[in-house]
Protein backbone atom coordinates (compact mmCIF):
# COMPACT_ATOMS: atom_id res chain seq x y z
CA UNK A 1 0.00 0.00 0.00
CA UNK A 2 1.42 3.24 -0.76
CA UNK A 3 2.09 5.93 2.25
CA UNK A 4 -1.02 8.20 2.51
CA UNK A 5 0.74 12.13 2.09
CA UNK A 6 -2.79 13.92 2.76
CA UNK A 7 -6.13 13.53 3.51
CA UNK A 8 -8.78 13.90 1.76
CA UNK A 9 -11.03 16.82 2.61
CA UNK A 10 -7.67 19.25 3.31
CA UNK A 11 -6.43 19.38 -0.29
CA UNK A 12 -7.46 22.71 -1.92
CA UNK A 13 -5.87 25.65 -4.88
CA UNK A 14 -2.39 25.49 -3.25
CA UNK A 15 -1.83 21.70 -3.63
CA UNK A 16 -2.38 22.10 -7.61
CA UNK A 17 0.47 20.52 -9.44
CA UNK A 18 1.32 17.81 -6.14
CA UNK A 19 0.99 14.23 -6.52
CA UNK A 20 -0.77 12.91 -3.60
CA UNK A 21 -1.79 9.77 -2.10
CA UNK A 22 -5.02 9.59 -0.09
CA UNK A 23 -7.52 6.84 1.56
CA UNK A 24 -10.28 6.43 2.39
CA UNK A 25 -13.85 5.06 1.57
CA UNK A 26 -15.78 5.24 -2.27
CA UNK A 27 -18.82 7.35 -0.78
CA UNK A 28 -19.66 7.68 -4.45
CA UNK A 29 -19.13 6.79 -7.91
CA UNK A 30 -19.95 8.07 -11.08
CA UNK A 31 -19.10 6.50 -14.63
CA UNK A 32 -18.68 8.79 -17.55
CA UNK A 33 -18.68 6.98 -20.28
CA UNK A 34 -16.66 3.92 -21.04
CA UNK A 35 -13.02 5.10 -19.71
CA UNK A 36 -13.77 7.48 -17.45
CA UNK A 37 -15.11 7.43 -14.17
CA UNK A 38 -15.35 9.95 -11.05
CA UNK A 39 -15.25 8.38 -7.55
CA UNK A 40 -15.79 10.72 -4.39
CA UNK A 41 -13.18 9.12 -1.80
CA UNK A 42 -14.27 10.00 2.03
CA UNK A 43 -11.82 9.98 5.23
CA UNK A 44 -12.40 11.56 8.22
CA UNK A 45 -11.76 14.78 6.95
CA UNK A 46 -14.08 15.17 3.99
CA UNK A 47 -14.65 13.83 0.20
CA UNK A 48 -12.09 14.90 -2.57
CA UNK A 49 -13.22 14.44 -6.34
CA UNK A 50 -10.60 11.20 -8.16
CA UNK A 51 -10.63 10.80 -11.95
CA UNK A 52 -10.01 7.33 -12.36
CA UNK A 53 -9.12 5.43 -15.71
CA UNK A 54 -12.20 3.38 -14.81
CA UNK A 55 -14.69 1.86 -11.99
CA UNK A 56 -15.89 -0.69 -13.35
CA UNK A 57 -14.67 -2.71 -10.44
CA UNK A 58 -15.28 -0.54 -7.61
CA UNK A 59 -18.35 -0.30 -5.55
CA UNK A 60 -19.59 2.41 -2.15
CA UNK A 61 -17.60 1.72 0.42
CA UNK A 62 -14.66 0.29 -1.06
CA UNK A 63 -11.60 1.19 0.90
CA UNK A 64 -9.17 2.48 -1.32
CA UNK A 65 -5.59 4.10 -2.17
CA UNK A 66 -5.65 6.76 -4.54
CA UNK A 67 -2.58 8.20 -6.06
CA UNK A 68 -2.42 11.16 -8.33
CA UNK A 69 -2.02 14.82 -9.42
CA UNK A 70 -3.84 17.35 -8.21
CA UNK A 71 -5.50 19.90 -10.80
CA UNK A 72 -8.21 22.61 -10.63
CA UNK A 73 -11.35 21.34 -11.61
CA UNK A 74 -13.30 22.65 -15.05
CA UNK A 75 -15.50 25.80 -14.30
CA UNK A 76 -18.13 24.24 -14.55
CA UNK A 77 -18.09 21.11 -12.54
CA UNK A 78 -16.84 23.64 -9.41
CA UNK A 79 -18.83 22.49 -6.18
CA UNK A 80 -19.26 25.44 -4.02
CA UNK A 81 -20.83 23.33 -1.07
CA UNK A 82 -17.59 20.99 -0.85
CA UNK A 83 -14.12 22.49 0.68
CA UNK A 84 -12.60 20.99 -1.79
CA UNK A 85 -14.95 21.50 -4.73
CA UNK A 86 -12.86 23.56 -6.83
CA UNK A 87 -9.76 20.49 -7.66
CA UNK A 88 -9.47 17.02 -8.06
CA UNK A 89 -6.77 14.15 -8.20
CA UNK A 90 -6.50 13.50 -11.78
CA UNK A 91 -5.20 10.40 -13.60
CA UNK A 92 -5.30 8.69 -10.53
CA UNK A 93 -4.12 5.34 -10.16
CA UNK A 94 -6.41 2.93 -7.76
CA UNK A 95 -5.21 0.30 -5.03
CA UNK A 96 -8.57 -1.51 -3.68
CA UNK A 97 -7.58 -2.42 -0.16
CA UNK A 98 -10.61 -3.81 0.76
CA UNK A 99 -13.74 -4.67 -0.51
CA UNK A 100 -17.71 -4.00 0.84
CA UNK A 101 -20.67 -5.53 0.63
CA UNK A 102 -23.65 -2.77 -0.44
CA UNK A 103 -24.58 -1.21 3.24
CA UNK A 104 -27.62 -1.60 4.97
CA UNK A 105 -28.07 2.62 4.76
CA UNK A 106 -26.15 4.80 2.71
CA UNK A 107 -23.18 6.92 5.05
CA UNK A 108 -24.26 10.78 4.98
CA UNK A 109 -27.49 9.56 2.76
CA UNK A 110 -30.34 12.60 3.22
CA UNK A 111 -32.76 10.05 4.41
CA UNK A 112 -32.95 9.68 8.13
CA UNK A 113 -31.87 6.29 9.29
CA UNK A 114 -33.78 4.31 11.73
CA UNK A 115 -31.92 4.54 15.11
CA UNK A 116 -32.33 0.31 16.26
CA UNK A 117 -30.71 0.48 12.88
CA UNK A 118 -27.69 3.05 12.86
CA UNK A 119 -26.79 1.41 16.34
CA UNK A 120 -26.69 -1.73 14.98
CA UNK A 121 -24.25 -1.04 12.25
CA UNK A 122 -22.48 1.59 14.08
CA UNK A 123 -19.40 0.90 12.67
CA UNK A 124 -21.26 2.31 9.66
CA UNK A 125 -23.13 5.03 11.15
CA UNK A 126 -19.72 6.70 12.72
CA UNK A 127 -18.30 7.05 9.05
CA UNK A 128 -21.08 9.96 8.60
CA UNK A 129 -19.43 13.64 8.81
CA UNK A 130 -22.05 13.85 12.16
CA UNK A 131 -20.88 11.37 13.97
CA UNK A 132 -17.96 12.08 13.29
CA UNK A 133 -17.82 15.92 13.86
CA UNK A 134 -19.71 14.19 17.45
CA UNK A 135 -17.28 12.52 18.70
CA UNK A 136 -14.18 14.95 17.46
CA UNK A 137 -15.89 17.79 19.41
CA UNK A 138 -16.55 15.22 22.45
CA UNK A 139 -13.11 14.53 22.80
CA UNK A 140 -12.15 18.30 22.11
CA UNK A 141 -14.28 18.92 25.23
CA UNK A 142 -13.13 16.54 27.14
CA UNK A 143 -9.00 17.81 26.33
CA UNK A 144 -10.66 21.23 27.27
CA UNK A 145 -11.63 20.16 30.65
CA UNK A 146 -8.57 18.70 31.70
CA UNK A 147 -6.80 21.22 30.59
CA UNK A 148 -8.88 23.73 32.84
CA UNK A 149 -8.88 21.47 36.30
CA UNK A 150 -4.66 20.75 35.32
CA UNK A 151 -5.00 24.31 34.97
CA UNK A 152 -6.51 24.69 38.82
CA UNK A 153 -4.04 22.17 39.94
CA UNK A 154 -6.45 18.90 40.10
CA UNK A 155 -4.96 15.80 40.32
CA UNK A 156 -6.82 13.07 38.32
CA UNK A 157 -7.36 10.02 40.43
CA UNK A 158 -8.78 6.61 39.40
CA UNK A 159 -11.40 4.85 41.34
CA UNK A 160 -12.23 1.80 41.31
CA UNK A 161 -15.22 0.19 39.08
CA UNK A 162 -16.18 -2.76 41.57
CA UNK A 163 -17.21 -1.42 44.80
CA UNK A 164 -19.73 -1.71 47.23
CA UNK A 165 -22.84 0.30 46.39
CA UNK A 166 -22.76 4.05 46.37
CA UNK A 167 -26.50 5.48 46.69
CA UNK A 168 -27.26 8.48 44.09
CA UNK A 169 -30.73 7.06 43.87
CA UNK A 170 -30.98 5.10 40.93
CA UNK A 171 -30.97 1.06 41.15
CA UNK A 172 -27.23 -0.39 41.43
CA UNK A 173 -26.14 -2.35 38.38
CA UNK A 174 -24.00 -5.73 40.31
CA UNK A 175 -21.66 -8.18 39.42
CA UNK A 176 -21.32 -11.66 41.24
CA UNK A 177 -17.85 -12.15 42.51
CA UNK A 178 -16.66 -15.70 41.41
CA UNK A 179 -14.33 -16.05 45.10
CA UNK A 180 -17.03 -14.85 47.22
CA UNK A 181 -20.13 -16.65 45.80
CA UNK A 182 -23.38 -15.49 47.02
CA UNK A 183 -21.72 -11.59 47.14
CA UNK A 184 -22.21 -8.92 44.64
CA UNK A 185 -20.24 -5.89 43.78
CA UNK A 186 -21.92 -3.22 42.65
CA UNK A 187 -20.39 -0.94 39.74
CA UNK A 188 -20.52 3.13 40.68
CA UNK A 189 -23.10 5.49 40.42
CA UNK A 190 -20.52 7.61 41.06
CA UNK A 191 -16.96 8.03 42.76
CA UNK A 192 -18.86 10.08 45.09
CA UNK A 193 -17.85 8.12 48.48
CA UNK A 194 -14.00 7.49 47.12
CA UNK A 195 -13.53 11.33 45.99
CA UNK A 196 -14.17 11.94 49.92
CA UNK A 197 -12.39 9.50 51.42
CA UNK A 198 -9.59 11.02 49.00
CA UNK A 199 -10.06 14.04 50.49
CA UNK A 200 -9.43 12.45 54.03
CA UNK A 201 -6.40 10.96 52.16
CA UNK A 202 -5.27 14.77 52.10
CA UNK A 203 -5.27 14.38 47.56
CA UNK A 204 -6.73 18.25 48.66
CA UNK A 205 -8.03 19.03 44.84
CA UNK A 206 -9.59 15.32 42.64
CA UNK A 207 -10.74 14.92 39.62
CA UNK A 208 -12.01 12.56 37.26
CA UNK A 209 -13.59 11.77 33.94
CA UNK A 210 -15.78 8.87 35.93
CA UNK A 211 -17.76 6.16 34.05
CA UNK A 212 -20.88 5.99 36.27
CA UNK A 213 -23.13 3.45 36.09
CA UNK A 214 -26.89 3.37 37.04
CA UNK A 215 -30.05 1.35 36.28
CA UNK A 216 -32.90 3.48 35.63
CA UNK A 217 -35.25 4.15 32.53
CA UNK A 218 -33.64 5.79 29.67
CA UNK A 219 -34.26 8.50 28.39
CA UNK A 220 -33.15 11.35 25.86
CA UNK A 221 -30.51 12.73 28.30
CA UNK A 222 -30.13 9.51 30.46
CA UNK A 223 -28.32 6.68 29.42
CA UNK A 224 -27.20 3.31 31.95
CA UNK A 225 -23.49 4.13 31.72
CA UNK A 226 -22.47 7.62 31.24
CA UNK A 227 -19.17 9.83 32.06
CA UNK A 228 -18.91 12.80 34.33
CA UNK A 229 -16.46 15.27 35.04
CA UNK A 230 -15.91 14.28 38.68
CA UNK A 231 -14.03 16.65 41.08
CA UNK A 232 -13.94 17.08 44.74
CA UNK A 233 -11.95 20.03 46.86
CA UNK A 234 -10.97 20.25 50.77
CA UNK A 235 -10.90 23.23 52.96
CA UNK A 236 -13.17 24.84 49.99
CA UNK A 237 -17.28 26.10 49.87
CA UNK A 238 -19.67 25.94 46.85
CA UNK A 239 -18.62 29.43 45.69
CA UNK A 240 -14.81 28.14 45.29
CA UNK A 241 -16.48 25.07 44.26
CA UNK A 242 -18.59 26.63 41.41
CA UNK A 243 -15.82 29.36 40.06
CA UNK A 244 -13.69 26.01 39.63
CA UNK A 245 -16.39 24.40 37.58
CA UNK A 246 -17.48 27.12 35.72
CA UNK A 247 -13.56 27.74 34.75
CA UNK A 248 -13.97 23.76 33.30
CA UNK A 249 -17.71 24.28 31.25
CA UNK A 250 -16.13 27.58 29.90
CA UNK A 251 -13.09 26.35 28.50
CA UNK A 252 -15.35 23.46 27.32
CA UNK A 253 -17.73 25.78 25.72
CA UNK A 254 -14.92 28.07 24.34
CA UNK A 255 -13.36 25.17 22.30
CA UNK A 256 -16.59 24.27 20.89
CA UNK A 257 -18.32 27.74 20.11
CA UNK A 258 -14.66 29.68 19.71
CA UNK A 259 -16.39 32.35 22.58
CA UNK A 260 -16.02 32.50 25.92
CA UNK A 261 -19.09 32.72 28.01
CA UNK A 262 -19.54 35.32 30.43
CA UNK A 263 -19.76 34.67 34.15
CA UNK A 264 -22.69 31.95 34.95
CA UNK A 265 -25.13 33.93 37.15
CA UNK A 266 -26.97 32.56 40.41
CA UNK A 267 -30.45 31.76 41.66
CA UNK A 268 -31.95 30.08 44.45
CA UNK A 269 -33.94 26.75 44.33
CA UNK A 270 -36.93 28.87 45.29
CA UNK A 271 -36.54 31.71 43.10
CA UNK A 272 -36.04 29.24 39.91
CA UNK A 273 -39.12 27.41 41.25
CA UNK A 274 -41.12 30.87 41.18
CA UNK A 275 -40.09 32.22 38.12
CA UNK A 276 -39.86 29.05 36.16
CA UNK A 277 -41.56 26.32 37.79
CA UNK A 278 -38.49 24.27 37.98
CA UNK A 279 -35.14 23.58 38.74
CA UNK A 280 -33.52 23.31 35.57
CA UNK A 281 -34.61 26.80 34.29
CA UNK A 282 -34.17 27.49 30.56
CA UNK A 283 -33.20 30.99 30.92
CA UNK A 284 -32.67 31.49 26.95
CA UNK A 285 -36.30 33.06 26.99
CA UNK A 286 -38.54 34.99 29.62
CA UNK A 287 -42.19 33.91 29.98
CA UNK A 288 -41.48 33.86 33.52
CA UNK A 289 -44.15 32.95 36.32
CA UNK A 290 -45.67 35.82 38.43
CA UNK A 291 -47.82 35.02 41.54
CA UNK A 292 -51.24 36.24 41.84
CA UNK A 293 -51.85 34.47 44.81
CA UNK A 294 -52.39 37.67 46.99
CA UNK A 295 -54.68 38.61 44.62
CA UNK A 296 -57.47 36.53 44.16
CA UNK A 297 -57.25 35.90 47.88
CA UNK A 298 -61.39 37.21 48.61
CA UNK A 299 -62.34 35.39 45.48
CA UNK A 300 -65.94 34.05 45.13
CA UNK A 301 -64.76 31.65 42.29
CA UNK A 302 -64.67 27.99 43.76
CA UNK A 303 -61.75 27.19 41.21
CA UNK A 304 -59.30 29.65 42.75
CA UNK A 305 -60.12 28.93 46.41
CA UNK A 306 -56.67 27.50 46.40
CA UNK A 307 -53.10 27.65 48.54
CA UNK A 308 -51.49 29.15 45.27
CA UNK A 309 -52.35 31.15 41.78
CA UNK A 310 -49.65 31.53 39.27
CA UNK A 311 -49.66 32.88 36.22
CA UNK A 312 -47.95 33.96 33.00
CA UNK A 313 -48.60 35.73 29.89
CA UNK A 314 -47.60 35.09 26.37
CA UNK A 315 -47.07 38.41 24.27
CA UNK A 316 -49.41 38.46 21.14
CA UNK A 317 -50.95 35.23 22.03
CA UNK A 318 -54.42 36.33 21.63
CA UNK A 319 -54.95 34.71 18.39
CA UNK A 320 -54.56 31.05 20.00
CA UNK A 321 -57.70 29.26 18.91
CA UNK A 322 -60.24 27.26 20.64
CA UNK A 323 -58.56 24.05 19.53
CA UNK A 324 -55.07 25.00 20.83
CA UNK A 325 -56.36 26.45 23.88
CA UNK A 326 -58.35 23.35 24.19
CA UNK A 327 -54.66 20.80 23.86
CA UNK A 328 -53.06 23.14 26.18
CA UNK A 329 -55.90 22.69 28.78
CA UNK A 330 -55.55 18.54 28.14
CA UNK A 331 -51.88 19.07 28.25
CA UNK A 332 -51.94 20.87 31.89
CA UNK A 333 -54.76 18.19 32.94
CA UNK A 334 -52.13 15.58 32.78
CA UNK A 335 -49.39 17.21 33.94
CA UNK A 336 -51.40 17.08 37.26
CA UNK A 337 -53.63 20.36 36.92
CA UNK A 338 -57.47 20.59 38.09
CA UNK A 339 -57.59 23.04 35.11
CA UNK A 340 -56.09 25.95 33.36
CA UNK A 341 -57.90 29.35 33.35
CA UNK A 342 -57.19 31.27 30.09
CA UNK A 343 -57.47 35.15 30.07
CA UNK A 344 -57.42 37.28 26.40
CA UNK A 345 -56.79 40.36 26.17
CA UNK A 346 -58.69 42.62 24.19
CA UNK A 347 -58.98 46.54 23.65
CA UNK A 348 -58.98 48.81 26.28
CA UNK A 349 -58.23 45.71 28.78
CA UNK A 350 -61.41 43.74 27.46
CA UNK A 351 -61.07 40.44 28.56
CA UNK A 352 -62.49 37.17 26.84
CA UNK A 353 -61.70 34.08 29.09
CA UNK A 354 -64.61 31.28 30.03
CA UNK A 355 -64.53 31.91 33.42
CA UNK A 356 -64.68 36.06 33.55
CA UNK A 357 -67.83 36.24 35.08
CA UNK A 358 -65.74 34.62 38.17
CA UNK A 359 -63.40 37.71 38.85
CA UNK A 360 -64.29 41.24 39.72
CA UNK A 361 -63.67 43.93 37.78
CA UNK A 362 -60.65 44.95 40.35
CA UNK A 363 -59.30 41.40 40.23
CA UNK A 364 -58.77 41.44 36.39
CA UNK A 365 -57.50 44.95 36.20
CA UNK A 366 -54.61 43.83 38.94
CA UNK A 367 -54.18 40.34 37.09
CA UNK A 368 -53.37 42.55 34.05
CA UNK A 369 -51.31 44.71 35.67
CA UNK A 370 -49.49 42.25 37.32
CA UNK A 371 -48.58 40.39 34.71
CA UNK A 372 -48.12 43.35 32.46
CA UNK A 373 -50.76 42.04 29.87
CA UNK A 374 -51.66 44.22 27.30
CA UNK A 375 -53.42 44.04 24.13
CA UNK A 376 -53.36 41.07 22.10
CA UNK A 377 -51.46 39.08 25.43
CA UNK A 378 -53.37 36.07 26.46
CA UNK A 379 -52.48 35.00 30.37
CA UNK A 380 -53.04 31.43 31.45
CA UNK A 381 -53.38 30.78 35.30
CA UNK A 382 -53.08 27.58 37.53
CA UNK A 383 -54.58 27.51 40.93
CA UNK A 384 -53.57 24.72 43.23
CA UNK A 385 -50.95 23.55 45.91
CA UNK A 386 -47.65 26.06 45.22
CA UNK A 387 -46.00 22.74 43.68
CA UNK A 388 -48.44 21.94 41.57
CA UNK A 389 -49.03 25.28 40.16
CA UNK A 390 -45.07 26.12 39.57
CA UNK A 391 -44.65 22.65 37.64
CA UNK A 392 -47.67 22.96 35.45
CA UNK A 393 -47.03 26.39 34.83
CA UNK A 394 -43.62 25.73 34.25
CA UNK A 395 -44.05 22.97 31.85
CA UNK A 396 -46.35 25.19 29.65
CA UNK A 397 -44.10 28.06 29.48
CA UNK A 398 -41.80 25.34 28.12
CA UNK A 399 -44.48 23.97 25.63
CA UNK A 400 -45.35 27.20 24.61
CA UNK A 401 -41.33 28.89 24.67
CA UNK A 402 -38.73 26.51 24.10
CA UNK A 403 -36.75 27.32 21.31
CA UNK A 404 -34.81 24.48 19.65
CA UNK A 405 -31.83 22.95 21.24
CA UNK A 406 -29.50 24.75 18.90
CA UNK A 407 -30.86 28.31 19.36
CA UNK A 408 -30.62 31.07 21.50
CA UNK A 409 -26.96 30.29 22.57
CA UNK A 410 -25.11 28.92 25.60
CA UNK A 411 -26.80 30.00 28.74
CA UNK A 412 -25.65 28.12 31.80
CA UNK A 413 -27.22 28.71 35.60
CA UNK A 414 -26.47 27.73 38.68
CA UNK A 415 -28.75 26.55 41.60
CA UNK A 416 -28.17 27.40 44.84
CA UNK A 417 -29.90 26.23 47.77
CA UNK A 418 -31.86 23.29 47.37
CA UNK A 419 -33.64 21.72 49.75
CA UNK A 420 -31.98 19.11 51.39
CA UNK A 421 -34.69 16.89 51.57
CA UNK A 422 -37.02 16.24 48.35
CA UNK A 423 -40.16 14.33 49.74
CA UNK A 424 -41.25 12.59 52.46
CA UNK A 425 -41.63 8.80 51.54
CA UNK A 426 -44.65 5.97 52.34
CA UNK A 427 -42.33 5.07 55.36
CA UNK A 428 -42.37 8.84 56.93
CA UNK A 429 -39.10 9.45 56.13
CA UNK A 430 -37.62 12.03 54.12
CA UNK A 431 -35.52 11.63 50.71
CA UNK A 432 -32.92 13.37 49.96
CA UNK A 433 -32.73 15.87 47.64
CA UNK A 434 -29.19 15.00 46.40
CA UNK A 435 -27.37 12.45 48.46
CA UNK A 436 -26.98 11.71 52.34
CA UNK A 437 -23.54 13.34 52.18
CA UNK A 438 -24.68 16.83 51.73
CA UNK A 439 -24.48 19.36 54.02
CA UNK A 440 -27.66 20.88 55.37
CA UNK A 441 -27.54 24.91 54.87
CA UNK A 442 -25.46 26.18 58.19
CA UNK A 443 -28.47 28.48 59.28
CA UNK A 444 -31.10 25.87 59.31
CA UNK A 445 -29.19 23.12 61.48
CA UNK A 446 -30.97 24.12 64.44
CA UNK A 447 -34.09 23.61 62.66
CA UNK A 448 -32.78 20.06 61.59
CA UNK A 449 -32.72 18.99 65.08
CA UNK A 450 -35.33 20.93 66.73
CA UNK A 451 -38.07 19.57 64.31
CA UNK A 452 -39.58 15.86 64.48
CA UNK A 453 -42.07 16.39 61.73
CA UNK A 454 -41.31 15.15 58.03
CA UNK A 455 -43.08 18.49 56.55
CA UNK A 456 -41.26 20.48 58.43
CA UNK A 457 -38.10 19.10 57.28
CA UNK A 458 -38.91 19.84 53.66
CA UNK A 459 -37.97 23.05 54.44
CA UNK A 460 -34.75 22.90 55.38
CA UNK A 461 -31.93 24.34 52.96
CA UNK A 462 -28.93 22.33 52.25
CA UNK A 463 -25.57 23.44 50.95
CA UNK A 464 -26.35 21.67 47.44
CA UNK A 465 -26.50 23.20 44.18
CA UNK A 466 -26.90 22.96 39.58
CA UNK A 467 -25.78 23.54 37.14
CA UNK A 468 -28.12 23.99 34.36
CA UNK A 469 -27.42 24.99 30.36
CA UNK A 470 -30.45 25.61 28.45
CA UNK A 471 -32.73 23.72 30.83
CA UNK A 472 -30.94 20.65 31.14
CA UNK A 473 -29.62 19.63 34.82
CA UNK A 474 -25.88 19.27 34.03
CA UNK A 475 -24.72 18.08 36.99
CA UNK A 476 -24.59 18.28 40.83
CA UNK A 477 -22.70 18.72 44.03
CA UNK A 478 -22.76 19.97 47.38
CA UNK A 479 -20.78 21.10 50.24
CA UNK A 480 -20.01 17.81 52.31
CA UNK A 481 -20.69 16.11 55.64
CA UNK A 482 -17.70 15.94 57.12
CA UNK A 483 -18.17 15.25 61.01
CA UNK A 484 -19.26 11.44 62.08
CA UNK A 485 -22.25 13.16 64.57
CA UNK A 486 -24.18 14.73 61.49
CA UNK A 487 -23.68 12.61 58.90
CA UNK A 488 -25.24 10.01 61.60
CA UNK A 489 -27.88 12.20 62.54
CA UNK A 490 -28.69 12.52 58.52
CA UNK A 491 -28.69 8.99 58.23
CA UNK A 492 -31.38 8.44 61.26
CA UNK A 493 -33.27 11.00 59.34
CA UNK A 494 -33.36 8.85 56.92
CA UNK A 495 -34.08 5.84 58.39
CA UNK A 496 -30.91 4.29 57.64
CA UNK A 497 -30.04 3.33 61.69
CA UNK A 498 -26.98 2.51 62.93
CA UNK A 499 -26.41 -0.45 62.35
CA UNK A 500 -27.19 -0.40 58.76
CA UNK A 501 -25.27 2.62 58.42
CA UNK A 502 -22.05 0.73 59.79
CA UNK A 503 -22.80 -2.09 57.17
CA UNK A 504 -23.25 0.15 54.34
CA UNK A 505 -20.63 3.28 55.07
CA UNK A 506 -19.21 2.44 58.21
CA UNK A 507 -16.09 2.89 56.37
CA UNK A 508 -16.57 6.66 55.63
CA UNK A 509 -17.69 7.03 59.17
CA UNK A 510 -14.63 5.22 60.19
CA UNK A 511 -12.64 7.62 58.00
CA UNK A 512 -14.06 10.58 59.60
CA UNK A 513 -12.46 9.19 63.42
CA UNK A 514 -8.74 10.43 61.67
CA UNK A 515 -9.33 13.98 60.81
CA UNK A 516 -11.73 14.74 58.21
CA UNK A 517 -10.73 18.00 55.96
CA UNK A 518 -14.39 19.98 55.18
CA UNK A 519 -14.50 19.55 51.68
CA UNK A 520 -17.36 20.08 48.58
CA UNK A 521 -17.16 19.03 45.47
CA UNK A 522 -19.26 18.59 41.86
CA UNK A 523 -19.79 16.27 39.07
CA UNK A 524 -21.22 16.92 35.40
CA UNK A 525 -22.23 14.75 33.09
CA UNK A 526 -20.10 15.25 29.85
CA UNK A 527 -22.88 13.34 27.54
CA UNK A 528 -25.27 16.24 28.51
CA UNK A 529 -22.85 19.17 27.79
CA UNK A 530 -21.56 17.75 24.41
CA UNK A 531 -24.98 16.98 23.09
CA UNK A 532 -26.05 20.62 23.77
CA UNK A 533 -22.61 22.13 22.65
CA UNK A 534 -22.76 20.18 19.47
CA UNK A 535 -26.39 21.21 18.93
CA UNK A 536 -27.84 17.42 19.39
CA UNK A 537 -31.42 16.43 21.20
CA UNK A 538 -30.14 13.16 22.17
CA UNK A 539 -27.06 12.31 23.83
CA UNK A 540 -26.78 8.80 21.80
CA UNK A 541 -26.09 11.05 19.16
CA UNK A 542 -22.40 11.72 21.28
CA UNK A 543 -21.77 8.60 22.33
CA UNK A 544 -20.02 5.98 20.24
CA UNK A 545 -21.97 2.88 21.34
CA UNK A 546 -24.86 3.62 22.84
CA UNK A 547 -27.34 1.64 24.52
CA UNK A 548 -30.98 1.88 22.78
CA UNK A 549 -33.93 3.65 24.92
CA UNK A 550 -35.04 -0.16 25.86
CA UNK A 551 -31.56 -0.79 27.23
CA UNK A 552 -30.41 -3.20 24.49
CA UNK A 553 -27.15 -3.18 22.82
CA UNK A 554 -28.69 -3.53 19.36
CA UNK A 555 -24.89 -4.07 17.72
CA UNK A 556 -23.58 -7.04 20.23
CA UNK A 557 -27.35 -7.80 21.76
CA UNK A 558 -25.99 -7.21 24.93
CA UNK A 559 -27.75 -8.48 27.57
CA UNK A 560 -27.24 -11.73 27.35
CA UNK A 561 -27.55 -15.13 28.56
CA UNK A 562 -24.45 -16.85 30.10
CA UNK A 563 -23.89 -20.86 29.78
CA UNK A 564 -24.51 -22.79 32.75
CA UNK A 565 -20.65 -23.40 33.88
CA UNK A 566 -20.18 -19.66 34.09
CA UNK A 567 -23.12 -19.20 35.87
CA UNK A 568 -22.34 -22.34 38.43
CA UNK A 569 -19.03 -21.01 38.95
CA UNK A 570 -20.40 -17.64 39.88
CA UNK A 571 -22.59 -19.63 42.42
CA UNK A 572 -25.96 -17.99 40.39
CA UNK A 573 -28.96 -19.93 39.37
CA UNK A 574 -31.74 -18.04 37.14
CA UNK A 575 -35.03 -18.75 37.72
CA UNK A 576 -37.24 -18.90 34.69
CA UNK A 577 -40.12 -15.94 34.57
CA UNK A 578 -43.04 -17.75 35.17
CA UNK A 579 -45.85 -16.09 33.74
N1 LIG B 1 -21.85 12.33 43.18
C1 LIG B 1 -22.75 13.34 42.73
C2 LIG B 1 -23.46 12.86 41.46
O1 LIG B 1 -22.98 11.97 40.78
C3 LIG B 1 -22.08 14.62 42.40
C4 LIG B 1 -21.46 15.23 43.60
O2 LIG B 1 -22.15 15.44 44.59
O3 LIG B 1 -20.29 15.56 43.52
O4 LIG B 1 -24.48 13.43 41.09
Amino acid sequence: MTTRTDYCGRLTDADIGRTVTVCGWVSKRREHGEHLAFVDLRDRTGIIQCVVDHAHDIRNEYVLSVTGTIRARPAETINSELPTGSVEIGDASVEILSRAEPPPFQIDGRVEVDETIRIRHRYLDLRNSRMQRNLRSRSAINASIRRAMDAQEFVEVETPMLIASTPEGARDFVVPSRLSPGNFYALPQSPQLFKQLCMVGGIDRYYQIARCMRDEDLRADRQFEFSQLDMEMSFADGETVREVISQAVSEAAETITGERPGPIPEISWLEAMNKYGSDKPDIRFGLELVDLTAIFSETDFNAFKAPCIKGLKVEGGSDLGRNQLDQLTDKAKNWGAKGLVWVKVGEAGEVTSPVAKFMSESEIAYMLSELEAEEGDICFLVADDWKRAVHVLGLLRLELGRPPVNEGGFHFVWVVDFPLFEEVDDQGNPTPAHHPFTMPHEDDLAMLSASSDAQDLLKVRSQAYDLVLNGWELGSGSVRIHQREIQQQIFNLLGIGEEESQVKFGFLMDAFRYGAPPHAGFAFGIDRLAALLVGEENIREVIAFPKSQSGTDPLTEAPTSIDEAQLEELGLKVIPETL
